[in-house]
């Protein structure tokens, strides 16, 4: 079988050390195994996301000295899979409409994927019919969660077999075979109202679209892997291998995250280091 990876950026700011880290490892990774390096831009959330943050991974990337292969999937072409595969979710009895305020749901879109939303283990007692409809008919706003018992119902036996294959390090050191635990992260968000699809929906549904075998990322997406393996068994999609790899942090400590404006690759550029000085400040 050919290794397949992937290097997933979102195009929601300019990239720093931390993205280079990842996509020198998955690239590394896939050369290593005489296998194949994908780019994908994750670009559903499209109020943060900007044609310039993609033209900036590219120069960012061959810089770098990487290439792969053409054409790049953009998630946001991609809208019409993600409701299908909803929909396939909905059919199966696993999705409720949740219709929570308003500060709540940003809350949630803020810390996604990165940071843990809270965790949210579903209502007390389900929505009735009634209220469902009438709170439709007027409008609200509402995200599609992931019910854990339903999927526990649906997948009976296979439920406690639902693993992965770490062959890097979780944040506490995990390798090795995984056992999934989806309740870490509770009824995830999968869809909204009006946006097809959420990072753990889009996620799983276009690794298995491109056959990734390999998925090579941060450690800080390491618990996101368990409601993946939970969709890969609800939706029939192999589980890949994953490489989680440490992240790469600031003086402080701190990991570098764009929105604390870490240094950026167009700022290790303009001073004049190379990428070989780059590399070695990684460890690389
Ligand atoms: N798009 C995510 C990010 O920018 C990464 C997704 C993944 O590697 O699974 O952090």
């Amino acid at each position: 079988m050919t290794c397949v990876t992937r290097f997933a950026p979102s195009p929601s700011g300019l990239l720093h050390a931390g993205h280079a880290y990842s996509a020198l490892c998955a690239h590394k990774y896939a050369q290593q195994a005489g296998g194949r390096f994908l780019l994908r831009i994750e670009d559903i959330d499209s109020t943060r996301c900007r044609a310039e943050y993609e033209q900036a991974i590219f120069d960012d990337l061959r810089w770098l000295g990487l290439s792969w292969e053409m054409p790049v999937r953009r998630q946001s072409e991609h809208f019409d899979a993600y409701a299908r595969t909803r929909e396939k979710l909905v059919a199966m009895g696993v999705l409720y409409r949740s219709f929570l305020t308003r500060r709540q749901i940003r809350e949630d879109i803020a810390r996604a994927p990165h940071g843990r939303a809270p965790v949210y283990h579903g209502p007390k007692t389900p929505l009735s019919a009634d209220e469902e409809a009438q709170r439709l008919q007027n409008g609200e706003a509402f995200a599609w969660r992931l019910s854990l018992r339903a999927a526990r119902r649906v997948l009976g036996a296979r439920w406690d077999d639902l693993h992965f294959i770490e062959e890097g390090r979780g944040p506490a050191g995990e390798h090795g075979r995984i056992s999934a635990r989806p309740a870490l992260l509770g009824d995830v968000v999968l869809a909204r109202k009006d946006i097809a699809t959420s990072y753990h929906l889009a996620v799983t549904h276009d690794d298995a679209a491109q056959g990734i075998t390999h998925v090579v990322r941060g450690q800080d997406l390491f618990e996101s892997t368990h409601i993946h393996v939970l969709l890969q068994a609800l939706l029939g999609l192999p589980t890949p291998v994953y490489h989680h790899h440490r992240l790469i942090t600031d003086a402080q400590g701190k990991r570098l995250a764009t929105r604390d404006s870490a240094r950026t690759l167009d700022d290790w550029r303009k001073s004049g280091a190379s990428v070989q000085d780059l590399r070695q400040s990684l460890g690389l």
